[in-house]
This record gives C-alpha cells, sequence and structure tokens, in this order.
C-alpha cells in the first residue's frame, strides 16, 4: 500500500445550505413549474457530485448535463431518469447508453431523431431552436416525421439574452408557444436562471436553473433570493519580510514602497485564478483584508499580511469571490469564474 496521498493546500469551501437555499427559491420563483438543474461542466466548478446529492434532497427531479461521460459519472448518485444529456446522441454508441442506463437523451436535430428511434427510442426530450441557432430543430422541422415518431417529456428551447431586456426574449418565448401547440409533448421548459425572472409566460412546467444554484445573479432583483455558495480557500506556504525598494513576482510589477509582510499561497492561474487578478484580487484572514500583489503565477500568489500579523504560514485564507462582484472586478463572467476552478481544489 501507498501511504495515503498528503492534503492539498487548496480547497473549496461549499456551503451545502447555501445551495439547497438557492434551488428552494429558484424552485418558489418558477411559480407552478418545477425548477431542474444544469450540473453540466462538474456542477459548474463545484463538483457535480457534491451537488446533485444536495439539489435531490432539496427535491430536484430533473438534471441536465451536456455530455454523455457527465451523465456517466453521476449515474450511482441519482437515479438515471432523473438524469438527461443535453448534447444529444451523437453516436449510435450514445443512444445504446442511453437505452441501457435509462438517462434521458435530448434530441437536437432530425438525425438525432432517426438515430435514436433506430435505436430503439423511448422517452426522450426535444430541444427546439427560437433564435440561438446553436442546438435544436427548426420550426419547420416539427412536422417531420422523424420527430413525430419520438415520445417527448419535455419540449425545450432555451434564451439566448434572458439577462438582458431585449425583443428576443419574447419572440423566442412566442415560438416556443408555437411550437407547444404542434407537437405532443408531456413537459415544457424554457427558462435558464435569468430567464424564470422573466416571469410567468417563460415558466412552463420546468425552469433549468444554473449559475444562479451556484450564487450567480444573472439578473438584478435575484440578489436578496440567492446566496454565494462557493469560496476558493488556500494555504499559505511561506512568510518573509520584504524591504522597501525590492519587487515581488514575475515581471516584478509590484514593488515595496515601504517594508512589508507578505505571503505566498498555494493558488495560481493553473487553478483557474487567472492573471486578471494579478494586482487586484483580495483575500480574506481573521478579519483582516489581504490584497494581492504583483502578478498571479502558474501556483503561486503574493498577498500583503503586513496589517495582518497574526496571519502566518500554514493558515488558510479565503478569496473573495462573492459572484457579482467578483466578475465586475476581473471582467470575467460569473459563469467563468466558476467553471474555471481547477482540479487541484480538494472538493
Ligand atoms: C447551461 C444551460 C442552462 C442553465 O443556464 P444558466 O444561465 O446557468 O441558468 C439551461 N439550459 C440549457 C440548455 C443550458 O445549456
Amino acid at each position: 500500500m501507498f501511504p495515503e496521498f498528503p492534503a492539498s493546500a487548496l480547497r473549496l469551501a461549499f456551503d451545502r445550505d447555501a445551495l439547497r437555499s438557492n434551488w428552494l427559491a429558484l424552485d418558489r420563483l418558477s411559480g407552478s413549474a418545477r425548477a431542474g438543474a444544469a450540473v453540466k461542466a462538474n456542477g459548474y466548478g463545484l463538483g457535480a457530485r457534491q451537488v446533485v446529492p444536495v439539489l435531490h434532497a432539496a427535491g430536484c427531479h430533473d438534471f441536465f448535463v451536456a455530455h454523455w461521460g457527465e451523465a456517466q459519472d453521476l449515474l450511482d448518485c441519482v437515479s438515471p431518469a432523473a438524469l438527461s444529456v443535453l448534447h444529444g446522441p451523437l453516436t449510435a454508441q450514445d443512444a445504446a447508453f442511453a437505452r441501457e442506463t435509462g438517462v434521458t437523451p435530448v434530441i437536437n436535430s432530425l438525425a438525432q431523431a432517426r438515430r435514436w428511434t433506430e435505436a430503439g427510442g423511448g422517452r426522450c426530450h426535444l430541444m427546439v431552436d427560437t433564435g440561438m441557432n446553436r442546438l435544436g430543430i427548426r420550426l419547420e422541422e416539427l412536422g417531420d416525421e422523424a420527430i413525430a415518431a419520438l415520445d417527448i417529456d419535455v419540449l425545450i428551447s432555451h434564451l439566448a439574452s434572458a439577462e438582458e431586456e431585449t425583443d428576443l426574449n419574447a419572440v423566442q418565448c412566442g415560438r416556443w408557444q408555437e411550437a407547444r401547440k404542434q407537437i405532443r409533448h408531456a413537459r415544457a421548459s424554457l427558462a435558464n436562471s435569468a430567464g424564470i425572472a422573466l416571469g410567468r409566460d417563460y415558466h412552463g412546467d420546468l425552469t433549468r436553473p444554473g449559475i444562479a444554484l451556484y450564487g450567480g445573479v444573472p439578473r438584478s432583483g435575484m440578489e436578496a433570493d440567492l446566496q454565494q455558495v462557493v469560496r476558493p480557500e488556500a494555504a499559505i506556504l511561506q512568510v518573509r519580510e520584504v524591504p522597501a525598494g525590492e519587487t515581488i513576482g514575475y515581471n516584478a510589477t509590484f514593488t515595496a514602497t515601504a517594508p512589508m509582510r507578505v505571503g505566498a499561497i498555494a493558488l495560481g492561474y493553473a487553478d483557474g485564478y487567472l492573471r486578471c487578478w494579478s494586482d487586484k484580487g483580495r483575500f480574506q484572514a481573521r478579519g483582516h483584508d489581504l490584497p494581492v500583489l504583483g502578478r498571479v503565477s502558474m501556483d503561486l500568489t503574493v498577498v500583503d499580511l503586513t496589517h495582518a500579523p497574526d496571519v502566518g504560514e500554514g493558515d488558510w485564507i479565503a478569496a473573495d469571490y462573492a459572484l457579482p462582484a467578483a466578475a465586475a472586478a476581473s471582467g470575467l463572467s460569473q459563469y467563468e469564474l466558476l467553471t474555471l476552478l481547477g482540479r487541484r481544489f480538494g472538493r
């Protein structure tokens, strides 16, 4: 036996109660529709295997991933019937996997519809494109015999700009309502997180929040209902005194104008803490505010401990990572801030 792998100096603090509370709030805001959950991209970086059981216990029964491999990773976490794969069956193997496991495919094209029927068919979802021109069949294709052969659970469409005030929202909603009249289905779904705030016309039977579950605030007005769920934390590896006039980090972008006490933490751009945080990011420990000094490196970042004498080597410090504020500070989207978080974080 090898000795147990040493503990990491990087972890993602994960507030299960906040996740649960966010889902319950989004379910309530969805009116008579039920809220599902987008858990693709490893639960937006939080760890899908951690996220799904919490949401399931809260009452969520519809989970959306993008790739078939993502569904496979969750087969022992939740009933396969509760899992749907947004990208749909690209190959006969994908269709066979869905048939064997009971995971539901989202059918996005006539070719996917035929592939699913040829594999034996069964319950599926249908994605209708109402204005994004990304995935999904066009309204004109709804009458095709390949679609008529499907047993459709959820008739899905996806909004391009739900977080904005734009006429496209009503246009897409109208096309989705039109599709609902044209084709037999058990349930209908349009809204992502931001779409939930657009009102009951957008709710249908099922909503599909993602970012808002994890503490993102996609539209102003939703912040009161949503809580921060994750916070990156890193351990201080080394503390040093820096004399006035010396520089810190790659390319010497920061110069100490007075003697300073600084700490190097085990977090860098390889972990998704990108270089846009250089001289800009902030951490917290024991009530102190700890600014990032100089460039973020691949595996290391230096923070200012001059005014935090009680913080030292081995201590854990937490990044300021409330998503709306962190997005404004970094220029990254709230989605990027979460999905970038790398594999070296203990989850
Ligand atoms: C990612 C995704 C969602 C969730 O979107 P958010 O903006 O994160 O709420 C919903 N539906 C589809 C089809 C998606 O791809």
